[in-house]
């Protein structure tokens, strides 16, 4: 299977519509093609997003009153075509179907353009969480193992469009181990991984695309701690199953860097 078909049974594959030996084939270049595994990534996060309660909405009524007065207004144009009694003419319902299907498109790209902050923080959160999760159970934790931050930064060179701060706090109980690339909200970031006792804190980073927030924003899903914020242009993501506290002075020294 090669990349092309890769896309185009993508799809079906993760609607399990694909018969066994295709789902085989999707599957075993998925494991071994660098280049679509992202695309997988996205799909998920677009199928998570898509089935997310905060994007299914009722139509509000003076949206059905338009659909409705479009509708009648096509049919009573077509009948007046025609001169005889019509039905609502054939091509009006599929194009009412996309001008909603539209709106939901709409949703979902407002959503991933932060315009909707709760759900696009939800969903991240998911992500950042599931991309801790995925570090400790592949053999993927490390591209670059090294406690040392002048190996770690110059690893990261040339593989992202930016270079990440990248900082030890080893005098202060949090580790660096090392580095790797990984892959969130459908974008490469830089992941560095930290100690601290016997747990791994992932630190995710990319450059700031939204505004600066002043506040560090945290969350906790499944278990884990999550704390959000941004400094000098960049956006930083930490997960671990450390207790807040802890997590929140990793991120203080962190942020001390400013
Ligand atoms: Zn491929």
């Amino acid at each position: 299977m090669n990349c092309q078909e890769c896309h185009d049974f993508i799809d079906p594959y993760i609607d399990n519509e694909l018969d066994v030996a295709a789902a085989i084939l999707v599957k075993q270049h998925l494991r071994d093609c660098s280049h679509c595994q992202p695309l997988l990534e996205s799909r998920k996060a677009l199928r998570a997003l898509l089935n997310n309660p905060q994007l299914q909405f009722e139509v509000p009524d003076s949206l059905r009153r338009k659909i409705q007065s479009a509708l009648r207004t096509a049919a009573s144009s077509a009948k007046h075509q025609s001169g005889r009694r019509s039905f609502i003419p054939w091509f009006s319902i599929p194009l009412a179907l996309a001008a909603a299907f539209t709106i939901v498109l709409g949703l979902v790209f407002l959503n991933q353009g932060g315009m909707l902050a709760p759900s696009r923080g939800n969903a991240l959160v998911e992500e950042v969480v599931s991309g801790h999760v995925r570090s400790l159970l592949a053999t993927h934790l490390l591209d670059v193992p090294s406690t040392d931050q002048h190996t770690v930064k110059p690893w990261f060179d040339g593989k992202l469009k930016f270079s990440p701060p990248v900082l030890d706090f080893t005098d202060r109980g949090f580790r660096l181990i090392g580095g790797r690339l990984d892959y969130i909200n459908g974008r490469e970031v830089a992941a560095l991984v930290y100690q601290r006792n016997k747990h791994i804190i992932n630190l995710f980073i990319s450059p700031l695309e939204s505004g600066h927030t002043e506040a560090v924003q945290s969350f906790a899903k499944d278990g884990y701690n999550v704390l959000h914020w941004d400094r000098g242009g960049f956006e930083f993501w930490a997960v671990s199953d450390v207790n807040a506290g802890d997590l929140r002075a990793f991120a203080d020294l962190e942020m001390k860097q400013a």
